[in-house]
């Protein structure tokens, strides 16, 4: 390629010599440049663009199509037989508007090559006549058939020839992933002079002697392989590789994290006092699990060594996590050090608050709760935080820069509802850290997103736990269903929860949800229940309503709690035996067995209802898997078969968990990108460009949404 001083695509004025220097200058500034500097994008597109998650060139030659279009199938005129999808190249020879009798428009034109002539109709586009002209040379690509019995081009992609390759028509044709306004004919249109001018400059960033070894293709030509394949085995091959940076990238940056990790200075080495530990175990109404048991030993295991823990204890939901962290805290407390334990809503705070002070102010511990409706006022006994031997809370804890005299234990409750800087803000000062989770996490995903914290599994329910039986309820049932509620709550004086789902692909709640769950709301109470008692909870009530609604639902003052998914994080009401889930389909199946642990928590028999508004084959199959087991992990691996690792989550957990090209099923991958990464970590420093790539990957990761 001639290099100008006028790059014409990048939209860049730059004047720049061909010196290599300068090159690699430009080179950067392209793929951090944001896309709305791109010749034809500018701002209005740049917006629609960001909700692709593009936001600079780079992003833009990353998006990669999910499938092709086979057009690569060129035939003469004349050998075209109806049915088949083919390219042609000719010329125009007549276009015009053709208006049927019912007054319908449609465009007709007529093509012609060496060996013959065709027909070509496209409904409803006027705008064609003005793009195509009686003697342009055209390439066409569609489908043809026969209308009014004459073999005819029906509504095919067209391209102007203009002497360079094509990119819509006659060959494979990348399809990507739209948005409103921004089509794969836009995006062709966009990426392809990116691969012409800045993609021959982008230099390789993976070592030669890893590509050489696992066979992968070369970056230049992986991207412009990606997005224009010459075959489909070429585009095979381009995703292979980037399915191994993609896992090779995460693993080097989950290592680098672990790294950094082991290296921060522990704030405070603790002693384990055996004997008043196992005092305060044996003074519980109840006796550890194994599994219990086993997470206790490995965490005090960790509280005694010199590095700082970071440890992940996961555990369905009414597993027992609380008590182990409760111990943890304990042995902190002998320590005379400081427990934060931090959980992600103020609900969850206060019921964490009340337990930890049943079990642990007996022992002499002083408890503190800090939320940002309390933040000003506070509960704390004195005003001073640094009084306090466990200090409870939501965010505040850190937005309100919770002032810790001298903190040794930070434990994190539902863990991924953080994002990963906000635990690093907690994690500064370098306590021993523990995560909690009910979130069951497949082993695969485990081994790389989590690959930096230790695991221990709670795979074992306190005993006499009862199976809360489910079903999956289809439409017809509905009426009947809602009759067995009401005879349930009237015969063993139960209650239920009605869990409407999130109406949009959001992460938090939006107005739109909370105005379904509303109408729900006032619709059961009206025309399905108007002899029960109903509340409402979402979290766009204020905190002091919220904590009204769940304390009648506590003191049995309502029957029925409808609800966004927002009790999901555990709200203990054992006497609530009913949960009824709407538009299950809308939830991965972990998630709705974490909304399924909310009722079985008391002696009653308690039950499950789902709901879906979709009735596929693959949806009922999909929630049939809650009838059947009732074990989180194997129901996180059945969604990650079925849906992908987004899903497993809900909805609101895309991005976080999605692999662009690379699957979290894909094992065999997974494990040679580890060891790979794990081989090379230590002598980063030899590959520049790697490290420099990492650290761009690292930023991205721990971005804020
Ligand atoms: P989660 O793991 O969901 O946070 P919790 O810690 O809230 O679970 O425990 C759920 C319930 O089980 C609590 O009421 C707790 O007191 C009880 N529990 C915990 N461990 C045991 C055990 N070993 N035996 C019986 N009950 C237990
Ligand atoms: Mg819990």
């Amino acid at each position: 390629m001639a290099v100008s001083g006028d790059c014409r695509y990048s939209g860049f004025n730059l004047n720049f010599n061909d010196s290599d220097a300068n090159r690699i200058i430009q080179i950067k500034m392209v793929l951090s440049t944001p896309v709305a500097k791109l010749f034809m994008v500018g701002p209005i597109y740049a917006k629609r663009l960001k909700q692709l998650e593009i936001k600079t060139v780079g992003d833009l030659l990353y998006h990669f199509p999910f499938r092709y279009l086979d057009y690569s199938l060129i035939s003469s005129i004349n050998k075209i037989q109806p049915g088949e999808i083919v390219s042609i190249k000719g010329q125009i020879t007549a276009i015009k508007n053709v208006y049927t009798q019912r007054g319908k428009r449609f465009q007709k034109a007529t093509v012609q090559d060496s060996t013959g002539n065709i027909d070509v109709i496209w409904f409803n586009q006027p705008f064609i006549i003005k793009n195509l002209k009686v003697g342009y040379e055209v390439n066409l690509s569609g489908k043809v058939d026969l209308f009014n019995r004459k073999i005819t081009f029906v509504s095919p992609e067209y391209e102007i020839s203009r002497g360079r390759e094509t990119i819509h028509t006659g060959r494979l044709v990348p399809v990507y992933h739209e948005t409103y306004g921004v089509s794969s004919k836009w995006l062709r249109s966009r990426i392809a002079p990116l691969i012409k001018t800045i993609v021959p400059q982008i230099e390789e960033f993976l070592p030669t002697k890893i590509r050489e070894k696992h066979n992968l293709l070369e970056l230049k030509k992986s991207l412009e392989q990606i997005h224009f394949p010459k075959t489909k085995k070429k585009a095979d091959e381009a995703r292979k590789r980037f399915a191994f940076e993609e896992l090779f990238l995460l693993q080097l940056a989950v290592l680098k994290r672990k790294r950094i990790w082991q290296q921060k200075k522990l704030a405070h080495q603790l002693s384990i006092d055996e004997k008043k530990l196992s005092f305060f175990i044996q003074s519980l109404p109840f006796k550890l699990t194994q599994a219990q048991t086993r997470a206790l030993k490995e965490i005090l295991a960790d509280l005694n060594k010199q590095k700082p823990m970071n440890r992940l204890l996961e555990g369905d939901v009414g597993s027992g996590k609380t008590v182990v962290a409760a111990a943890a805290i304990f042995a902190a407390y002998l320590n005379k050090v400081q427990s934060a334990l931090m959980a992600p809503t103020e609900i969850l705070a206060n019921q964490h608050f009340l337990t930890l002070n049943q079990l642990l102010t007996p022992l002499g511990l002083k408890i503190g709760l800090l939320t940002a409706s309390l933040a000003s006022k506070t509960r704390l006994p004195n005003g001073r935080q640094a009084d306090f031997d466990l200090l409870v809370g939501t965010h505040a804890l850190i937005h309100k820069r919770a002032k810790f005299k001298n903190l040794g234990l930070a434990v994190i409750d539902e863990q991924h509802r953080f994002g990963v800087e906000q635990r690093a803000k907690l994690t500064q000062k370098t306590p021993h850290v523990l995560t909690m989770t009910a979130t069951p996490i497949p082993r695969t995903i485990a081994l790389t997103l989590y690959g930096d914290l230790d695991l221990s599994v709670l795979d074992e329910m306190p005993p006499g736990r009862q199976v809360v039986k489910t079903w999956v309820v289809p439409p017809q049932k509905r009426k009947a269903a809602y009759e067995w509620i009401k005879k349930e709550i009237k015969k063993n004086k139960s209650q239920a929860f009605i869990v409407c789902p999130f109406i949009e692909e959001s992460s938090t709640e939006t107005l739109k949800s909370v105005r379904a769950a509303t109408s729900e709301f006032k619709n059961l109470q009206k025309e399905i229940f108007p002899k029960l008692k109903l509340g409402l909870l979402h979290g766009r009530l204020k905190t002091k309503e919220k904590t009204n609604v769940l304390k009648k639902f506590k003191e049995q003052k309502i029957d029925i709690l409808v609800s966004t998914p927002v009790v999901e994080v555990g709200i203990d009401i054992p006497n609530a035996t009913i949960m009824l889930i709407e538009g299950a389909e809308r939830f991965g199946l972990a998630q709705l067995h974490q909304l399924r642990g909310r009722v079985g928590r008391g002696k009653k028999q308690s039950y499950c209802l789902l709901f879906s508004g979709q009735q596929g084959k693959t949806t009922f199959k999909r929630l049939r898997a809650l009838e059947q087991t009732n074990i989180g992990m194997e129901l996180a691996e059945i969604d990650l078969k079925i849906r992908g690792p987004g899903e497993i989550y809900g909805i609101h957990q895309h991005g976080f968990f999605n692999l662009k090209v690379a699957s979290f099923t894909d094992q065999p991958l997974i494990e040679k990108t580890k060891r790979t990464a794990e081989m090379i970590i230590n002598k980063i420093k030899l590959y520049p460009r790697l490290q420099e790539r990492l650290e761009e990957y690292t930023i991205k990761q721990v971005e804020p949404n």
